[in-house]
């Protein structure tokens, strides 16, 4: 397992601060901006896109329920409608470029997971692109809308890959995505052992405060930050008898909490929007 150091995405400092080890990765937080990340990280940390990673995870069909999110998600995207091209970055497997598809936008992925492309190309889509998320060739000027759901924190530099986004937009064109939330409950309570922090795959952790300066130095605007959802699971990545318990008083109140978190910004899915100008 070879490693190597690398420096804050957003302002390049290595200036940092270790916050805890897990699983032998080191978790840091930039001096100077305040970015959550691992260093050193896996050296092939991106083969390990391509050949595992989590966009080949996940259901094999999707529940009624979920078809019906996702075209509520399509349909709020009208508005936005004038090039009529949209582009997912990490299209996995394509769940929502398949309904979107469906609406009749041209579409485009951007995957690099082996495993996914077959699927993408198996379900039709139009121009299925495998290149990474930071150096994808697609026209400039050219989408109404840009998507990265569940993606940014496996990236080696989301800042390249957002500035690549913002060119690839329209002007007045939408970037939508959604990633953890390093300052979420869940997180606080859970400690190191948050579900979500797993050094191999999960590179960089971001929070309200960082994703708002992210998106501000690749060019976005008007950046709207909503957070939702309270869980406890804490046995996605690892064993559950490996793990302290959840304190008690926090189980009666659960759903409660669940269900008004997303009044505040510590829910621990943040769901992002913002414009290019
Ligand atoms: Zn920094």
């Amino acid at each position: 397992m070879e490693l190597t150091e690398t420096s804050c995405d957003i302002c390049n400092s290595d200036d940092r601060t270790g916050l805890f080890v897990k699983e032998g990765f080191v978790h840091v937080r930039c001096n100077r901006c305040g970015l959550v990340y691992v260093s050193p990280r896996l050296k092939d940390h991106l083969a390990g896109q391509v050949f595992s990673g989590t966009a080949e995870m996940g259901d094999e069909s999707l529940s009624g329920s979920q078809v019906k999110r996702i075209l509520f998600e399509v349909k709020r995207l009208e508005k936005y409608r004038t090039t009529n091209q949209i582009l997912e970055i990490g299209a996995g497997k394509g769940w929502f470029l398949e309904q979107a598809k469906n609406m009749g936008w041209e579409t485009w992925a951007v995957e690099v997971n082996a495993k996914a492309i077959d699927r993408l190309e198996d379900i039709g889509l139009k121009h299925v692109l495998n290149q990474s998320a930071e150096l994808f060739e697609a026209p400039d000027g050219h989408f109404d809308v840009v998507r990265m759901w569940d993606v940014i924190e496996h990236l080696q530099s989301p800042r390249k890959a957002l500035e690549r986004a913002c060119r690839a937009l329209r002007p007045g064109g939408l970037i939508r995505l959604s990633t953890t939330n390093f300052a979420s409950l869940s997180r606080i309570i859970n400690g190191p052992e948050w579900v979500y922090l797993n050094g191999a795959d999960h590179i960089i952790l971001f929070e309200p405060d960082t994703i708002d300066r992210i998106l501000r130095h690749s060019g976005f605007s008007n950046i709207r930050i909503k957070t939702r959802s309270f869980n406890l699971r804490r046995k996605l990545y690892h064993p559950e008898k490996d793990l302290t318990k959840v304190p008690l008083f926090v189980k009666p109140l659960r759903k409660f909490i669940d269900e008004m978190i997303r009044f505040s910004r510590f829910g621990h899915q943040m769901i992002v929007e913002a414009s290019k100008y």
